[in-house]
C-alpha cells in the first residue's frame, strides 16, 4: 500500500516524502479513500495511529481540488486542547507546504486579537477548541457559513470535557450541506448519538484492537513504598540520563514538586499541567522536543494528545484514578511501530488502581522489584480483595501477599475471575462495526 495508490494529489506526496512517511498506517489507508469521495465518515482511533493526517489529507486535497469562491473558512477541525490544535496546526501546514492553503488556529488562554487579526486576513481552515471558538461567534470575528469540512476530532474527549453544548452550538451555525469527519477513540453509545443527529449515512473504520493498546508496549511494574517514590524515578531515570522520559502525576501540586526534586538532583525537567499559561506550556513542550529538557512531568489533561514522536519510554509517577487514561497516558509511547516501556511505580495503596488497570489491558504486566527499593508491603492483586474508593487509601496490611508475584522478570496476566469483567469491558469499548 502507497499513498499514490489512495489517489493523492502530487503536491501532498512531496510533502510526505519529505516527513519521512514510506506508506500510509492502517487509519489512513481506511480512512483517506473514503474521504476523497466525499462521505461522511465516522472513524475509531486513538492518538499514534496516525490519524491527524488520515483527515488532514483528504481535506487538503479537496480544498486544492476546488478553487474557493469565496474568503470564508472552508474546513473546521474541533478538538478538546489547545495542545491538539497547536499539534494539527503543524501538521497540516507540514502537509500543505507545497499548495496554497492557509490555516490558522483558535483556543483559549492566549489573547483574542491576534485571532480576530488572522481570521480577518482570511483562512481556509481553522483549528479550534470548541469554547474559544464561541467566544468569536458570539462576537461575530468569525463566520462560519462557508464551512464545506467538519472534522470532530477526538470527540469522545470532547464529549467527557463536557463540550457537548458547545458542539451542538458550533453545528448548528455550519452549512447542513457539508461534509463531516468524526473521529473517537471508541463508537460509546454518546459518540452515536452525536453521529446520529449530525451526519448524513456516515461510513465507518475502525483500525484499533479491542483495547487499543499497541502490542508493540511493553507494561512493567515496579512495586515501591510511596515514600520512597521519587527517589526509585530518580534510579530510574539516572539510569540513562539522556532519554527523554514522560513522566505521568496525578496532580498539578505533585507534577511540581516532582519537577523541584528532579531539578535539584541535577536533572532537566519541566512540569506540564492546566495551571501553567499556554506559552509556559508551549516553552515546555518544545524545550522536551529539542531535548533541552530531558524529563516532562504531566498532569493527564496536558498531556492528552500531545504528540511527541516515539518517546521510548513513558513511566507513570502515579497510577491514573480511571484505567482508561492510562491507556491514553501510554499512547504517547509505542508510536507508529517504535517499541515502547510503560513503566509504573505503584505504591501498596494503589494496588486496587492496579488491579483495573490490568483487567482493561488483558494482557500481562511484569513487576518486578527494583534492587535497593523492595516495598515493606506486597501489592495487592488477588482478585476478591475490594478495590479501595477514589481518594481513599487502604489500610496496609503486612502479609496479605498471596497475590505477590515479585521476582524478576515475573509476569502476572489476568486470572480466571478477572474474565467476565475483561468480556464486559470489551463489549462496551469495541466498535460496533468494521469497515
Ligand atoms: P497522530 O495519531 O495523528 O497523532 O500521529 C502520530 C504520529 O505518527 C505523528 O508524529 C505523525 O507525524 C506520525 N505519522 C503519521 N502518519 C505517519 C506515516 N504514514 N508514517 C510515519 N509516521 C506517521
Amino acid at each position: 500500500m502507497s499513498f499514490e495508490s489512495l489517489g493523492l494529489a502530487p503536491a501532498l506526496l512531496r510533502a510526505l516524502a519529505e516527513q519521512g512517511y514510506a506508506e500510509p498506517t492502517p487509519i489512513q489507508a481506511a480512512a483517506i479513500p473514503v474521504v476523497l469521495e466525499g462521505h461522511d465518515l465516522l472513524a475509531a482511533a486513538q492518538t499514534g495511529t496516525g490519524k491527524t493526517a488520515a483527515f488532514a489529507l483528504p481535506l487538503l486535497q479537496r480544498l486544492a481540488d476546488t478553487p474557493a469562491t469565496t474568503r470564508k473558512p472552508r474546513a473546521l477541525v474541533l478538538t478538546p486542547t489547545r495542545e491538539l490544535a497547536a499539534q494539527i496546526d503543524d501538521n497540516l501546514r507540514a502537509y500543505a507546504r507545497h499548495l496554497k492553503v492557509r490555516s490558522t488556529v483558535i483556543f483559549g488562554g492566549v489573547g483574542m486579537n491576534p485571532q480576530i487579526n488572522a481570521l480577518r486576513r482570511g483562512v481556509d481552515v481553522i483549528i479550534a477548541t470548541p469554547g474559544r471558538l464561541i467566544d468569536h461567534m458570539q462576537q461575530r470575528t468569525v463566520d462560519l457559513s462557508g464551512i464545506e469540512v467538519l472534522v470532530l476530532d477526538e470527540a469522545d474527549r470532547m464529549l467527557d470535557m463536557g463540550f457537548l453544548p458547545a458542539l451542538k452550538r458550533v453545528l448548528s451555525a455550519l452549512p447542513a450541506a457539508r461534509q463531516t469527519l468524526l473521529f473517537s477513540a471508541t463508537f460509546a453509545a454518546p459518540i452515536k448519538a452525536l453521529a446520529m443527529q449530525f451526519m448524513h449515512q456516515p461510513r465507518e473504520v475502525s483500525v484499533t484492537p479491542p483495547n487499543t493498546v499497541t502490542q508493540l508496549i511493553t507494561h512493567r511494574v515496579h512495586p515501591v513504598d510511596a515514600e520512597r517514590k521519587r527517589d526509585l524515578l530518580l534510579h530510574v531515570l539516572s539510569e540513562d540520563s539522556r532519554r527523554q522520559t514522560l513522566v505521568f502525576s496525578r496532580t498539578k501540586h505533585g507534577a511540581d514538586k516532582l519537577v523541584k526534586f528532579l531539578e535539584a538532583s541535577g536533572l532537566r525537567a519541566a512540569a506540564i499541567h492546566g495551571n501553567k499559561s499556554q506559552n509556559a506550556r508551549t516553552r515546555a513542550l518544545g524545550d522536551f522536543k529539542s531535548g533541552r529538557i530531558t524529563v516532562l512531568v504531566a498532569t493527564d489533561i496536558a498531556a492528552r494528545g500531545i504528540d511527541i514522536d516515539q518517546l521510548p519510554v513513558v513511566i507513570n509517577y502515579d497510577l491514573p484514578m480511571v484505567a482508561e487514561d492510562y491507556v491514553h497516558r501510554i499512547g504517547r509511547t509505542g508510536r507508529a511501530g517504535a517499541e515502547g516501556l510503560a513503566l509504573s511505580l505503584v505504591s501498596h495503596d494503589e494496588s486496587g488502581l492496579l488491579r483495573d488497570i490490568r483487567r482493561l489491558l488483558d494482557k500481562d504486566v511484569a513487576i518486578t522489584d527494583v534492587a535497593g527499593f523492595e516495598p515493606s508491603a506486597p501489592l495487592r492483586l488477588d482478585a476478591g480483595a475490594p478495590r479501595p474508593k477514589q481518594g481513599q487509601r487502604q489500610p496496609r496490611q503486612g502479609g496479605q501477599g498471596n497475590g505477590r508475584a515479585h521476582g524478576h522478570g515475573q509476569s502476572q496476566g489476568a486470572n480466571g475471575s478477572h474474565a467476565a469483567g475483561n468480556r464486559k469491558r470489551q463489549r462496551r469499548r469495541r466498535p460496533a462495526a468494521k469497515a
